[in-house]
């Protein structure tokens, strides 16, 4: 059944529940959502340390997002005003332009051993790489289930760093299937610390995964029609031009690169909460991919095809997303997010997660090489000083108006207009 997904915006939360049941969802799905199901004190109590309760945030979904020709709905989960209607107006207006193409270029983790006081460098590495099929073999005994699994250790590097403590890495390329895979690396890389001490005749100070998971490297790429950018085509080629520019200058600016990355991460972050992901290892892999020519720039790459008068965008990330594992099975709100997109696989999230942060790029960049962000930006801000200042929801469209009409706006003013609004109603 397919979703009419017009005036998604403008219907309550109990609207849009109801025609998410047109989504084939399970039946425990459906329960979650229609009772707004959040996640058990019990469990929260088992996820981190001295819990006191839940915490919770609004929970969004960015619908039709076209990516490699299929549908999905993805749910976000963000405080940020705007950043789920920029997904959703970018997304509307890539799929309308052909949708997102992708590619997987690799899936797999990276685990390092690090050794110190290496007396001999050369010698120790030609020693490990000897005993390279030994090392993976003893990897995977580690963790043999990623291996019953059809995952587990696949390859093994050793880099070299000449200097004061004579530092020698040991990298491992573990398949970790289905999961992020920090545990089961972690795990691995612990099991070759003692051996590697022992082959190398040096100590070992660490055994940890790489949040910098190049060997998990998605591209997302779009082309968008011109006429998208502005009914006025001279209109709309200006503006392709000033897209284009605003990519080549956050390329050579780190002050501007570190917004533009932001921006990018602002869909991502908010899916990958929502999906139950380690966001944290995501943004840390994509701002170390974005330094990978040893300055830190813009993450995305926007030109122009003058023959098909279309704007191009691409996004490389590394993304090391997860369909389980983790908190992934515990948390309702999570179990819901996976059912809604349907339950892909990890390879899928990926490519979806480095669309969708490609998407809020466009929205962003489009916004501010125009109108600048702060014209949709300011009547969220309304919304969200409204609420601060105590309005009733019948209250809150007044409120709102009168705000935008303010020189300076902000509670102080928000109050004073909600009083007059009060005594005079
Ligand atoms: P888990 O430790 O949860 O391991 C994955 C689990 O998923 C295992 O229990 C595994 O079962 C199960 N599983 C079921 N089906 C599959 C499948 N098809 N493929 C793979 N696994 C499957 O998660 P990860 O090892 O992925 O670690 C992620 C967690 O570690 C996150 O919570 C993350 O925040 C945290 N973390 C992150 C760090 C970082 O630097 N980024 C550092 C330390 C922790 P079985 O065991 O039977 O194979």
């Amino acid at each position: 059944m397919t979703i009419n997904w017009t005036g998604f915006a403008k219907k309550t939360p109990e609207e849009r529940r109801e025609l998410l049941q047109g989504l084939p969802l399970s039946d425990q799905s459906s329960a979650i959502l229609q009772a707004d199901q959040q996640l058990p004190l019990a469990i929260a109590n088992q996820m981190a340390e001295h819990v006191l309760g839940r915490f919770s945030l609004p929970f969004s979904l960015v619908p039709d997002v076209l990516v490699d020709g299929q549908l999905y709905h993805l749910p976000f989960v963000t405080e940020e005003p705007s950043v789920v209607a920029a997904a959703s107006f970018a997304s509307k207006i890539i799929k309308r332009s052909g949708g997102f193409t992708t590619t997987i270029h690799q899936r797999q983790m990276i685990g390092q051993v690090i050794l110190y006081d290496v007396s001999d460098l050369e010698q120790a590495r030609q020693n490990i790489l000897a005993q390279k099929e030994d090392l993976l073999d003893l990897a995977n005994q580690a963790y043999p289930s990623i291996v019953k699994r059809g995952g587990g250790a696949r390859d093994l590097e050793v880099k070299t760093y000449q200097d004061q403590a004579n530092f020698l890495a040991v990298f491992v390329k573990v398949d970790t299937q289905e999961a992020m895979g920090a545990n089961m690396v972690n795990t691995m890389m612990e099991a070759l610390k003692f051996p590697l001490e022992q082959i190398s005749q040096a100590k070992s100070l660490m055994a940890i995964l790489s949040n910098y998971a190049t060997e998990s490297l998605v591209t997302a790429k779009c082309a968008i029609d011109l006429r998208f950018l502005s009914r006025d085509k001279k209109e709309a080629r200006h503006l392709a031009d000033k897209l284009v520019l605003a990519s080549q200058f956050a390329k050579i600016d780190p002050y501007r690169a570190s917004t533009h990355n932001k921006g990018i991460f602002n869909g991502i972050d908010a899916a990958s909460l929502a999906l139950g992901n380690d966001w944290r290892a995501i943004e840390a892999g994509g701002h170390a991919y974005a330094s990978r020519h040893g300055s830190y720039q813009g993450l995305t790459t926007w030109t122009y095809c003058p023959e098909k008068e279309q704007v191009l965008g691409e996004l490389t990330l590394p993304m090391p997303a997860a369909s389980k594992g983790g908190s992934i099975g515990l948390n309702p709100s999570v179990q819901l997010a996976h059912d809604i997109l349907g339950n892909p696989d990890a390879k899928t999230l990926a490519k979806l997660l480095v669309s969708i942060g490609l998407a809020q790029n466009f929205a962003a960049l489009k916004a501010l090489v125009s109108t600048g962000i702060q014209s949709g930006h300011m009547k969220l801000h309304a919304k969200s000083l409204a609420l601060l200042a105590g309005a009733e929801e019948h209250e809150t469209g007044p409120l709102v108006q009168a705000l935008l009409q303010e020189q300076h706006m902000n509670l102080a003013t928000a109050q004073k207009i909600l009083t007059d609004l009060r005594n005079n109603g």
